[in-house]
């Protein structure tokens, strides 16, 4: 029997559902509104779009959403000093600086300037310390989505053999880290597999839980994987366009072929990615609460 599809989209709809209800009750309680500026330099097609996505969903739940957008020749400096004006400013919670950014700019220095308590994309060395050791305010979007899309099909990651693909810093190494907290929705054995991994079809077969973010086409197939696993499949990759003009996507998971084998699977696109939004404006609920003394 072919595996259940698990429904990012589905799943993210109740979110923002339930993260309009919070919003409206908490202006209602405190008036306040959780505020959300998203930082766009230059104008690469891709980071307009993600950024649009995030200002009209912010919209929807209600937040006081601010789109700023700056030059792509803005220098480093008047960068980080927009940046200390937006840590400073009571009616925003959130910062998000859409990347990559321009190469004359660092990175590193522009994510350190946030914040932590404003830093709703857990990028900043603080929030990933406090990840690591099991006291985080914000998981970094697209691990926390992975983790909701698991707790809300109900898989049971309590003792689960989890297999990580990948081990970057956005997904690999944290959706890692969360699984493997003593806590609710984690308590896992975690093994992560990357490039430099000897036998990754040894890992992967022992995996009930396979997690896929390597950003390659077919790098997991069905003879990879073990009979009934839940398998996310991460990968986002763009293999030519639809005859209506729009990116054709894949994944990095053989998806008809594991279908046949998997108990669940995320597809994609509808999988993982309208997850990742979805938590960044759970991210910004929880650090309006937290501005306001409440606990998350
Ligand atoms: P990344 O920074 O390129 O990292 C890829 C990781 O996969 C690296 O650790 C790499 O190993 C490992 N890898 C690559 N090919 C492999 C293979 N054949 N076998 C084993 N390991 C392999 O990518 P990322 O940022 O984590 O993103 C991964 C994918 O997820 C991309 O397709 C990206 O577009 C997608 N993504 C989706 C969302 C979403 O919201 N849906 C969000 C973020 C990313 P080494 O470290 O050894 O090089």
């Amino acid at each position: 029997m072919p595996a259940k599809l698990i429904s990012g989209t589905e799943i993210a709809k109740m979110i923002r559902e339930e993260l309009k209800q919070e919003t409206e009750r908490l202006k209602e309680k405190t008036g306040i509104v959780p505020g959300l500026v998203t930082i766009l330099v230059g104008e690469n097609p891709a980071s307009v779009s993600y950024v649009t996505a995030k200002q009209k969903t912010s919209k929807e739940l209600g937040f006081h959403s601010i789109q700023d957008s700056q030059p792509a020749d803005i220098k480093e400096a008047d960068l980080l000093k927009l940046i200390d004006k937006y840590n400073h400013d009571p009616s925003i919670h959130g910062i998000l600086v859409q990347l990559p950014l321009p190469k004359h700019i660092n990175e590193t220095k522009v994510l350190y300037a946030i914040d932590p308590k404003k830093d709703v994309d857990g990028f900043h060395p603080v929030n990933v310390g406090k990840l690591m050791i099991g006291e985080a305010d914000y998981l970094p979007c697209t691990p926390a989505g992975i983790q909701q899309l698991l707790i809300r099909t109900g898989v049971k990651t309590d003792g689960a053999e989890v297999v990580v693909v990948g081990r970057s810093n956005i997904v690999g190494k944290p959706i890692a880290n969360i699984l493997l907290q003593k806590q609710k929705g984690a308590n896992a054995t975690v093994t992560i597999c990357h490039t430099g991994t000897k036998d990754m079809a040894f890992h992967t077969r022992r995996a009930e839980i396979l997690i896929v973010a390597a950003g390659k086409p077919n790098a997991v197939t069905a003879d990879m994987v073990k009979e009934g696993a839940v398998v996310i499949d991460v990968g986002v990759n763009r293999i030519g366009m639809t005859p209506e003009g729009k990116a054709k996507l894949c994944g990095d998971v053989d998806f008809e072929a594991v279908r046949e084998k998997a108990a669940a699977i995320t597809p994609v696109p509808g999988g993982v990615g309208p997850m990742t939004i979805t938590m960044l404006m759970m991210n910004t609920v929880k650090a309006a609460k937290l501005a306001a003394g409440f606990q998350g």
